[in-house]
């Protein structure tokens, strides 16, 4: 990607790795973590295919049922004040956030997909980018499309993509960070580390992306006490590198997805 995406990136990383070092959630983890370069070329290259795939798939959805959305709806929507506009983008966005996750986990061929996020050993800032393209662009997609039809002004849409990407750096980050009584209804580290956890009891929880509320009215809150997981990631047998591991939903699984437990830790 270019030199604004590989500044951003080195400005994420000097606002989270000093949070990081002085409130670390695992004090004894290294910044050069397990995989830390890997994830790296997932922040400089994968935001590229991302890019393109959502603006594709945003205008699809857009000029095949633009029309089918009165035109009074996005007048109404686009005149409330930016902070209103927002708040409620997070609602709606979160919602189809929530319910994709949700699908990536219970349809085995989309898992395939979403596994390779799963697959992340060690918790941080950075472990956030290791997404696959298909995988972000459907579900920001399920986020991003309804806020289109509905005629969210540019301006709330792009402040809303700015307060979730930040969210969910926060949200891997290796910190401890008590919000109280609002972790029942935003998102945090810990119900984020629950979801990648690589326990029975935290399996298919905690989905949403921002509003962790949603998991709530839906029965699918783990969130016990303070505690945090004592390991994460996944059986599935994921390869090492970038291009396996975008390659990896393709390759055919045969025998080997019920046969493998092996865990590369
Ligand atoms: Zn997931
Ligand atoms: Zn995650």
């Amino acid at each position: 990607m270019g030199i604004l995406n590989f500044k951003a990136l080195l400005i994420t990383a000097l606002i989270f790795m000093p949070i990081e070092c002085l409130f670390a959630l695992r004090p004894n983890q290294k910044v050069l973590r397990k995989a830390f370069l890997n994830d790296l070329v997932y922040a400089v290259f994968n935001g590229a295919p991302i890019t393109l795939g959502l603006v594709a798939i945003v205008a699809l959805a857009t000029a095949s049922m633009g029309r089918l959305v009165p035109e009074f709806v996005g007048i109404t929507v686009s005149s409330q004040p930016i902070w209103l506009q927002v708040t409620e983008i997070i609602l709606v966005a979160d919602l189809g956030f929530y319910f994709t996750h949700r699908a990536f986990h219970a349809i085995p061929f989309l898992w395939h997909f979403h596994a390779i996020h799963h697959s992340i050993e060690e918790l941080d800032w950075l472990a956030g980018h290791r997404v696959h393209p298909v995988d972000q662009i459907l579900t920001k997609g399920a986020s991003f499309i309804p806020l289109y039809l509905l005629g969210y002004s540019s301006e709330a849409i792009g402040l809303f993509a700015l307060i979730f990407h930040a969210h969910s750096l926060l949200l891997h980050a290796n910190v401890r960070l008590n919000i109280g009584p609002l972790r029942w209804l935003i998102a945090s580290p810990q119900f984020h580390h629950w979801h990648h956890a690589n326990e029975r009891a935290a399996y298919d929880k905690n989905f949403a992306g921002q509003l962790s509320f949603i998991d709530v009215i839906f029965g699918t809150m783990h969130l016990p006490g303070n505690a945090v997981p004592e390991r994460y990631g996944i059986d599935d047998p994921i390869p090492s590198n970038y291009i396996e591991q975008l390659a990896y939903p393709f390759v055919p699984k045969g025998k080997t997805d019920e046969a493998s437990t092996t865990s590369d830790a």
